[in-house]
């Protein structure tokens, strides 16, 4: 890793956006199909989201995912996952879905897990796959004990502009991360926002977040 990656990575504390004008603190999720690396951030995941598999013709876009992780381009596989709200048959999600965990697991990178309405699906596979590769719960809006049970089958959970203060409360720093997601309120604010839920100085939440970023996305 060259000196220049390495401060670049320092100042990336927003573990999931969509959003080009956030992407130089982030890990920007790329749309596989018209995939632009260059621009905006530097640091990428890729997947094929729940809600994509709608539109059909998955088979190309698969095939670029797999390209751009065994080519070392991005640092995470997602976001992908299960979603009820979705017409999507449940099977079909869930093959499209465990070929990302077996990809995740294959190329060593972390899991960004889309999840509506399918807790038990989705712990179902957790279980029967085992993976060793870390799941990042992004966009948790559950409750505090839905929070706790995910932390107890050894996700991160990620929380974006809006959430429950309590399941927050809940998350140990060493699982917390932030995002931004869909929205146009920048990270800074959303460490604010945290800091004061957490009571903690927002430079200390930034630490946190910035230390599981690193571990999690930068093996660092
Ligand atoms: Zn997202």
């Amino acid at each position: 890793m060259t000196e220049v990656t390495k401060r670049d990575i320092s100042c990336i504390l927003d573990a999931h956006t969509h959003r080009p004008e956030h992407a130089h603190m982030a890990i920007t999720n790329c749309l596989v199909d018209e995939v632009r690396l260059s621009e905006g951030g530097m640091f990428h995941s890729a997947g094929i989201h729940p809600w994509r598999l709608e539109k059909g013709e998955t088979d190309g876009l698969w095939n670029r995912v797999e390209t751009l992780c065994r080519a070392g381009e991005v640092v995470a596989v997602g976001e992908t996952g299960l979603d009820k709200l979705t017409d999507v048959p449940m099977p079909e999600q869930l093959a499209v879905f465990r070929k990302h965990v077996e990809l995740s697991e294959r190329c060593g990178l972390p899991l960004i897990v889309h999840c509506v309405k399918a807790m038990s699906e989705l712990l179902a596979v957790k279980k029967e796959l085992c993976p060793r590769q870390p799941w990042i719960w992004h966009g948790f809006r559950g409750k505090p004990a839905q929070a706790r049970q995910l932390l107890n089958h050894g996700f991160y959970l990620s929380f974006g502009e809006h959430y429950q203060e309590g399941a927050m409360l809940e998350v140990p720093d060493e699982r917390l991360l932030l995002e931004t997601d869909d929205s146009v309120v920048g990270i800074e604010e959303l460490l604010r926002r945290a800091a004061k839920v957490r009571g903690v100085e927002q430079q200390q939440l930034s630490q946190v977040v910035g230390k599981n970023i690193r571990k999690l996305f930068f093996k660092g």
